[in-house]
């Protein structure tokens, strides 16, 4: 991917533009981890995600491995240089998330369509004066305000280093998308904070491997400023989101496919 120019997340934090965050939907295992996380550097990524505490529809599934997750976080940091990422949804996981150093904090979206668990959430980063970059996801439901609501909830805390990730809209029945993009409701976010930096999430959005680099391609062209993307050391065998999962090489190939040109909005 050539032609990264500066940009900043938020007020402090300058990353390049676009910025690509990418990992496995779950920490599984320090060795997946590890793994993973050195070919995603190698290919010149340099933000790691996987979610240690993971939101599932039912119970009874994998909920992710918790605290030793934490761990492999902070390896994957010394290993790699790259910059860690994990969601959080609770106050404990706000504590624990800082206490092991994690460096951007992401709010997924069934936790920012409840106000209470957002408010809770704030209050944790204002209790530690965090530092932190804070990502938030938009709500499973349609509502702009909703999402917007839990973006102000953490800048009220004080938060100042501030993104938004796109990752589509849930719909009953069987589309072709898993969640639908309804691209009209993030460029109306962006009209409305137009500094406000915006990412997209073609994994959640798609659903399905061969969506990932079309959604990319359209974000880039819609004007995001970056994507988080899911990439797994072993898709197939992944514990959550096996089939929206790619290689680190087919990432690779992705990003090096993705045409940048002027955005169309
Ligand atoms: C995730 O990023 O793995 C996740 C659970 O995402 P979302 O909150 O968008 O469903
Ligand atoms: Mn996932």
């Amino acid at each position: 991917m050539k032609d990264l120019q500066p940009i900043i997340l938020s007020e402090c934090c300058s990353l390049l533009k676009p910025l690509i965050i990418a990992g496995p939907c779950s920490a599984e295992s320090e060795q997946q981890m590890l793994e993973t996380a050195a070919d995603l550097a190698r290919n010149g990524v340099k933000v790691f995600r996987a979610g240690i505490w993971k939101p599932r529809t039912k119970p009874g599934g994998f909920e992710g491995v918790g605290l030793p997750g934490l761990e492999w976080l902070k390896k994957v940091k010394q290993a790699t240089g790259m910059l860690t990422a994990t969601e959080v949804a609770t106050r404990q996981h706000v504590s624990d998330a800082l206490n092991a150093g994690v460096d951007i904090l992401w709010i997924g979206a069934r936790t920012s369509a409840n106000p209470f668990a957002m408010q809770e959430i704030a209050d944790a980063l204002q209790e530690r004066n965090a530092d932190v970059a804070v990502l938030v996801k938009n709500p499973v439901n349609p509502d702009l305000e909703l999402w917007i609501g839990a973006m102000q909830r953490i800048y009220n805390a004080g938060i100042r280093r501030l993104g938004a990730i796109h990752r589509g809209f849930s719909a009953y029945g069987k589309h072709l998308y898993r969640n639908m993009p309804q691209w009209h409701i993030p460029i109306e976010l962006r009209r409305r904070y137009p500094q406000l930096p915006l990412i997209c999430d073609p994994s959640h959005i798609g659903g399905k491997r061969e969506l990932v680099a079309p959604l990319s391609q359209q974000a880039m062209d819609m004007g995001f400023d970056g994507l988080i993307i899911e990439s797994h050391c072993d898709p197939d065998c992944a514990l959550s989101d096996k089939s929206q999962q790619v290689t680190p090489e087919v990432l690779n190939f992705i990003l090096n496919t993705i045409v940048l040109r002027d955005s169309v909005i």
